[in-house]
This record gives C-alpha cells, structure tokens and sequence, in this order.
C-alpha cells in the first residue's frame, strides 16, 4: 500500500486518496475556472460559492440551526485561545472556567489567563491526565462567562463522551481533533471550534460555530480581526482567508456527505477502527500500556507504549518498513501514538493491528 494511505498523524493527518487526487489537479488548473486553485481570487464568484457550500455542508452534518453562525478563521485553534476570553469574559459575567484534562486544554487555560482571571473547574494534571470528569458534575459558578473544555485530548487519547443536555453556563468546546467524526447535539453548546488538519483537510483555517446569543456579550473596542462579529459580518472574506485550506475543507465535506453517507455513518466507521485497535492492544496488555483509562479512551487518537523507549523505537522502525507513518507520541509525552481520523481507513487499521501482533509474537 501507498504511504499516504498508512498516515496515523496526528495532525496534519491522513487525506482520504479521492480528495487528494483532486487537490492535485486543482493545483494545476480547477476543473471550473481552468486557473490553479492557489491563484484564486478570494473574490471571485469561483471562490464565493466555495464558501458559500463549506459553510452549507457543516450546517448540514451537524444539523445547524439558524440560531447558529459558522465562520472560517485563522490563527488555529491556539489563536481561538485568546480570543474565546477577550470576546466573552466580560465583566458583566464571573470568571469563565476551564477544565483542565491534558496538554491542550492546559494551553487553553494558561491563554486565558494571560487575558483576565479564570477559574480551573476541574484539574487533571497530578492524576497524570489518564482520566476525565463527567462535565455535568462540575461546579461551575452560574454565573461564569462560559466553560471551556477541549472534547478530545488529542496528545494523551481522552476523549468526553457528548453532554447530555446544555450547561448551566455556556458550554465552549474545542473540537479540533474530533469535530466532524460523530453527530454531536450541537445546540447543548455556546461554541465549537475546531481547526482542519485533522478531519477536516489541511493546515490554515479554522471552524467555529457560534449561538448568535453570545455575540451581543462581545465588548466593543476590540481590534476588528480579534472580534468574532467581523468575520461573520463579512461572510468569513474580511480580509484575505485561506481559499487553498477552504477549498479542501469543502471537498472533505463533499466526501463525508456523497463518499461516506453522513456523520452516523463515519460514526460507526471510526468505532469500528478504534474497537479493532484497543482490542489488539488489550490482548497485547503484558506487553502494552494504553495511556487512557478505560472509560475515556478517545475513537481519534490512541496513545499507547511497550514501555521502554527502545521497544518503542524497534516498533516505529518496523511499522515505517511497512509503509505506515505518523506513529510517533507526541514530544511531550513520548511513546506511541495511532491518529484514526476519518480518512484513515480500516484496511489502514488492520495493517497496524497485523504488525503490532506479528512485533509482540517475536518478543515474546
Ligand atoms: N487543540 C487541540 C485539541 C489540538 O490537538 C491542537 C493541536 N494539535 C491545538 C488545539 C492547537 O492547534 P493549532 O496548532 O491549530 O493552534
């Protein structure tokens, strides 16, 4: 098999092979306009019916509501970081708050509090980051900005099982590695962010979904790039936006929908992968650690260790001789890591699940 079909990234991550195919013609000439799609115009007709149809198709998966604006920033996930606070912690609410569950959501928290005080409603750290709190029983201050939580620690594999109804308080959520690889209740939350190179295609641009409600909370005097009303004032083309990474966003969702069948469907694709790979890894338990408890183990991302840093090493060799690619932990926690995006395939899986049972075979 090809390289880039046994890419467990964790982001930048795999691209199903259809849509890259057509991104490479695109490079070259767009089939519509005949001009590469890296030369453009973020005013062209080409380009507004672009936009015009990611922002239709995310309405759709996700069940969108009118009550609802989608809007395409930049920045990352690590700008919305900043701007969730300086938008909403206004002193006309108490102090948002922050689960703290991983590396992530500890990033969040820190930003935020370079923006203005904040509250940690629940801290993971000590425990080691292996295990999460049921949102619903937290203590959260009725009258806080907002709470914020990051619904898949992409770097340690937890993942939050969906809220079972609205917060108290308005509910933010980082989504950036699982937006998209389920249905979601999306009216339980106040906004959704999540950033593309995981399932939703390449670096550069980054979703957020906002309850219009929250918009009038938004101080005025912030500079106008930092304001979530001007993006979606201007229809997400204030400024120059990332037409390559939009464009790639839209062919994504055009393969969830015609491709796949819709987010039940990815749903119970990605649970397949995910089951196969814990299962395997469960089998190999005298020889492997999951990071995650059991509970929490996350459908995107599995971190996981022979528990020696050479054993682990051996592993990414033989897995790299076979093609695959992207296993490597993240730097701050080490050992592995197996990405299962969406445009990971089974097939992809199955190939690990093989070469992880033949590697403990020959070690046993
Ligand atoms: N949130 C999550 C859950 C992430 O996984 C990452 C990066 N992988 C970030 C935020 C940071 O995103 P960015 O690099 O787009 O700023």
């Amino acid at each position: 098999p090809h390289a880039n079909t046994l890419n467990f990234s964790a982001g930048p991550g795999a691209l199903p092979a259809a849509v890259l195919a057509q991104v490479r013609d695109a490079i070259a000439a767009l089939p519509e306009t005949g001009v590469s799609v890296l030369g453009m115009s973020h005013r062209s007709d080409w380009f507004l019916a672009i936009l015009d149809e990611a922002e239709r198709h995310v309405r759709h998966l996700l069940g969108l509501s009118d009550r609802y604006a989608v809007s395409f920033l930049q920045g990352g996930s690590s700008l919305l970081f900043a701007t969730v606070p300086m938008n909403y912690a206004t002193p006309a609410f108490a102090a948002p708050e922050y689960v703290v569950s991983g590396y992530w959501s500890a990033r969040a928290s820190a930003e935020a509090g370079r923006v203005g005080p904040h509250r940690i409603a629940w801290d993971g750290q000590r425990a080691g980051f292996r295990e999460l709190p049921v949102l619903e029983q937290l203590d959260v201050d009725p009258r806080a900005a907002y709470l914020h939580y990051v619904s898949n620690e992409t770097i340690e594999g937890l993942q939050f099982a969906l809220p079972a109804r609205p917060a108290s308080v308005p509910l933010i959520a980082d989504m950036s590695s699982d937006f998209l690889s389920k249905p979601i209740d999306a009216w339980h939350f106040g906004m959704i962010y999540a950033h593309a190179q995981k399932n939703l295609g390449a670096a550069g641009v980054t979703v957020a979904v906002i309850d219009r409600e929250l918009l009038t909370r938004i101080p005025g005097g912030l500079p106008h790039i930092l304001d979530f009303r001007t993006q979606i004032a201007h229809g997400s083309n204030y400024n120059t936006p990332p037409v390559f990474a939009i464009y790639v966003l839209t062919l994504i969702t055009r393969w969830l929908r015609d491709d796949i069948g819709g987010l039940e469907q990815v749903q119970r694709i990605n649970e397949g992968k995910a089951a196969r790979l814990y299962a395997v890894l469960d089998e190999m338990s005298d020889a492997v650690t999951i990071h995650a408890k059991r509970p929490w183990r996350s459908q995107m991302n599995v971190a996981f260790t022979f528990g020696d840093a050479r054993l682990d090493r051996a592993f990414l060799d033989t897995a790299e001789a076979r093609g695959m690619s992207g296993l490597e932990g993240h730097r701050s926690l080490r050992g592995l890591r197996a990405s299962l995006y969406n445009a990971v395939t089974p097939q992809a899986v199955e190939i690990l699940c093989e070469t992880l049972i033949e590697f403990a075979l020959q070690r046993a």
